[in-house]
């Protein structure tokens, strides 16, 4: 039977320049549909590793607007003005949490025309406060709740016709939200920045994570977002204090179909 959902994590890591692990990026395919949950540097790269280009994109859903989540925006949006004949042929829709607009108004003062598409190739879509009733697109529906982390900070569970789903959780620290958007989801994508001992505000650890999942019963899941602290250390045994399900970290260029 055909998956409803592949889901390729393009970017396991943080800020920190890494070999092994770039910066936070997922990549969701639905039928003919390819969503990118975040783009920090490195993201198009691994784009191309994984097969696929930039001009497949259809959507792009920020979990909030810091840098290693969103830092390769500028790029891929001058690459595709670049005039070849794999220019896109379909209009990309952006969406994010309230601010969308404004952040985008500020880095086209930067760039003008530079990170400009031709006209109707490009829909920004502010979902201002999160929309816990679901929002559809052609091939999926999208839900998004306000997590615990900076102002604008969404977690989103993406939905396929066929009832499975994926959620990722962005940047949070422990809040509520989260285990409600996450309940009983196949697949749930966390980040996990920092190991227990380290635990900073408004970021999660493994064990926090792990609760997370116990509490939402999800179907399995995937630790992201490792800070290179969490290479010192046994992250899956931190998790496993609060969480026995199937459990897996995330590596660049994993896949998963649902
Ligand atoms: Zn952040
Ligand atoms: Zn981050």
């Amino acid at each position: 039977m055909p998956s409803d959902i592949t889901v390729t994590i393009l970017g396991s890591g943080t800020c920190v320049p890494s070999l092994q692990r770039s910066t936070c990026a997922v990549l969701v395919e639905i039928g003919t549909s390819k969503t990118l949950l975040d783009s920090g540097a490195g993201t198009m790269r691994r784009l191309l590793e994984s097969g696929k280009t930039i001009f497949e994109l259809t959507h792009i859903f920020y979990s909030h607007f810091h840098p290693d989540h969103s830092g390769e925006l500028v790029p891929l949006l001058f690459a595709t003005k670049y005039p070849d004949n794999r220019r896109r042929r379909n209009p990309l829709t952006i969406c994010a949490g309230s601010g969308l607009v404004k952040f985008f108004d500020g880095l086209k003062r930067v760039y003008g025309r530079m990170i400009e598409l031709d006209e109707g190739m490009l829909n920004l879509f502010e979902l201002d406060t999160g929309a816990a009733d679901a929002v559809r697109f052609d091939e999926f529906t999208v839900a998004s709740l306000p997590v615990k982390h900076s102002p604008e900070s969404l977690a989103y569970r993406i939905t396929a016709g066929g009832g499975r789903s994926v959620v990722y959780t962005g940047d949070s620290d422990i809040c509520e939200n989260l285990v409600t958007i996450a309940r009983d989801a196949d697949l749930l994508i966390c980040e996990s920045a920092l190991p227990d001992a380290l635990k900073v505000d408004g970021h999660l650890t493994p064990s926090l994570a792990g609760e997370i999942a116990t509490r939402a019963n999800v179907g399995r899941l995937v630790l992201t977002h490792f800070y290179p602290e969490c290479d010192q250390v046994d992250i899956a045994k931190e998790c496993r204090r609060t969480y026995a399900g199937p459990l897996v970290l995330a590596r660049d260029l994993m896949n998963f179909a649902l």
